[in-house]
């Protein structure tokens, strides 16, 4: 065939990639994360990406965005570390999770995009930050995660024919934005922009659909790459542990996207 297969990602292979930290780490050596996500308008998606960072297996989460935003988070989880700016120092974070909650046409969030993607560190870039990619130097090191609707205004065309051709579009979007691509839906597709296999996520379940659901997704891969995955691997692990949260926290009926943070960790444990 023209193309590598689509292959299906593999429990133990995802077990394999979980972050194991060694006896003697510390929270630097596990990774910080930082997180550029939420706005006064939208502040539930940066705290839900701040949630899912903080279940990634990092040693830090580092939160910048609105001082509401902010207070809020600190409220919630006095153990992230909250500030206005972005962190500029070399070396503060070593990965990115930025867009979830930037609203479209706004100066501060294509500030942020522009400052993430410039700092050259692997990032995720979700919702208000895909729409800011114009002139900006992507790369296999920053994840994309639009779902169809993202995708389809990402390449001009409608929603519909990417639902129709999933896999010939996010293969496409990879290697025309020259980053690796992560098309939310039903079953998950992961490109990688130079080509090779499509990876596919069995875990997805339809309640994952609800609001809010896709700002723990990228918050969790975020993490996954600070901690040290690279980004094809970062992405796939975040969409299986996704799913499989999803999995577990539905058993007590229907979910809303918070309480995939309650079920991560035993996702993880039942993992390994
Ligand atoms: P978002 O649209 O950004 O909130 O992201 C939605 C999340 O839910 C993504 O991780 C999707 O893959 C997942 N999702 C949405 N619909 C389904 C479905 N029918 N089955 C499995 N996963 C889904
Ligand atoms: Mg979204």
């Amino acid at each position: 065939p023209e193309h590598a297969a689509v292959e299906a990602l593999q429990a133990a292979d995802v077990a394999g990639l979980l972050p194991r930290p060694s006896h003697a780490t510390d929270k630097y050596l596990r990774g910080v994360v930082g997180v550029a996500c939420g706005s006064v308008d939208y502040p539930g998606a940066g705290m839900l990406a701040v949630g899912g960072a903080l279940r990634g297996g990092v040693g830090a989460v580092r939160y910048s965005g609105p001082r509401q935003v902010g207070e809020e988070i600190l409220r919630r989880w006095p153990e992230v570390l909250v500030e206005a700016e972005l962190p500029s120092a070399a070396g503060r974070v070593q990965a990115w999770v930025c867009g979830s909650g930037l609203p479209a046409d706004d100066e501060y969030a294509a500030q942020r995009t522009k400052q993430v993607v410039d700092s050259a560190l692997p990032a995720v870039l979700d919702a208000g930050a895909l729409t800011y990619l114009d002139d900006l130097d992507l790369g296999e090191h920053i994840v994309l995660t639009p779902h169809a609707g993202e995708a389809a205004r990402l390449l001009g065309v409608e929603r519909a024919q990417v639902e129709a051709n999933r896999l010939d579009f996010v293969r496409g979007l990879a290697a025309e934005l020259g980053a690796t691509v992560l098309l939310k839906g039903s079953t998950t597709l992961i490109a990688e922009p130079g080509g090779g296999a499509v990876r596919a996520n069995p875990t997805g379940t339809a309640a994952l659909a609800t609001a809010g659901s896709g700002d723990v997704l990228a918050g969790l891969i975020g993490a996954l790459l600070a901690a040290g995955l690279r980004p094809l691997d970062a992405a796939s692990v975040g969409a299986y542990m996704h799913g499989l949260a999803g999995r577990l926290a539905r058993r007590e009926g229907p979910i809303a996207a918070g309480d995939l943070l309650a079920s991560l960790p035993r996702a993880w444990h039942n993992l390994q």
